[in-house]
């Protein structure tokens, strides 16, 4: 039997507010360089899931590993900044005041020369490499993203976790950003849990999807399985709106 240790799992989180479940014994599974969806509606409890996850907010109960360890139970818990994980949101500034070499060096540690090469590696990977001694004014709002992915991955994070993080580029951008951010993810070979509202942006980047209702998972798997085979009517109108 092959077992390959998932890069993050977590088991039967629970968190509420106010005596109100919002997320209600959610179990998912991330496994290496995959990216993994959680997809529902706004307010279904995606943002809450990944805060706890990150570490910034914490769960009532349930379990969280990263590569088989445990990094927070109701008991112990590894702080946010030693967790290892990647975090990008849809207002995910740069330091105006760094240039774009400095805001993607910003977590690193090691050498100078040791951040100069990870810094050039991941600028040629976003194709911004001439862009490295400007400030973020001088980049257009696609570029400015691009070096906020690669800010995110500088450190190698063992989990990149990503909340709508497309959702303020305009349309004509998105796809184009969606695509390119996905060759990247994959390049750098991580791990994601990228959370959304949008099943096309879901079906274009997912391997796997959990889909996510009223505080609960309802349905998971590829996403062809979702959209050929929705667990029910409302899901199966979640996805017909899919061009
Ligand atoms: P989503 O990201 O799916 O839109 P959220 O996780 O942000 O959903 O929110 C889920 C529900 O929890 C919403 O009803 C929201 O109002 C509520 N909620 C989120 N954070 C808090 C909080 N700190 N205090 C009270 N209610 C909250
Ligand atoms: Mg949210």
């Amino acid at each position: 039997m092959s077992t390959t240790t998932p890069r993050l799992e977590i088991r039967n989180i629970t968190r509420a507010f106010d005596g109100r479940r919002v997320v209600d014994d959610v179990s998912f599974k991330v496994m290496p360089g995959q990216v993994t969806c959680l997809l529902g509606p706004s307010g279904c409890g995606k943002s809450t899931t990944l805060r706890v996850i990150a570490g910034v907010d914490m769960q009532d109960t349930g379990e969280i590993y990263i590569d088989g360890k445990l990094i927070c139970d109701t008991v112990f818990r590894v702080p946010p900044e030693r967790r290892s994980v990647g975090l990008m949101f849809q207002d995910f500034a740069l330091f105006p005041h760094l240039s774009v070499a400095e805001n993607v060096a910003f977590g690193l540690s090691g050498s100078r020369a040791e951040k100069r090469a990870r810094v050039e590696e991941l600028l040629r990977r976003v194709d911004l490499g001439r862009y490295i001694d400007d400030y973020p004014h001088q980049l257009s709002g696609g570029e400015q993203q691009r070096v906020a992915l690669a800010r995110a991955l500088a450190p190698r994070p063992k989990i990149m976790l990503m909340d709508e993080p497309f959702s303020g580029l305009d349309n004509r951008l998105r796809d184009e950003i969606r695509d390119e951010t996905l060759r990247v993810l994959k390049e750098e070979g991580a791990a994601v849990l990228l959370v959304t509202h949008e099943p096309d942006e879901a079906m274009r980047m997912a391997d796997e999807i959990a889909l996510m209702r009223r505080g609960r998972i309802v349905q998971q798997g590829a996403p062809y399985n979702l959209y050929n085979a929705p667990v029910d009517r409302a899901a199966a109108a979640f996805f017909s709106d899919i061009n």
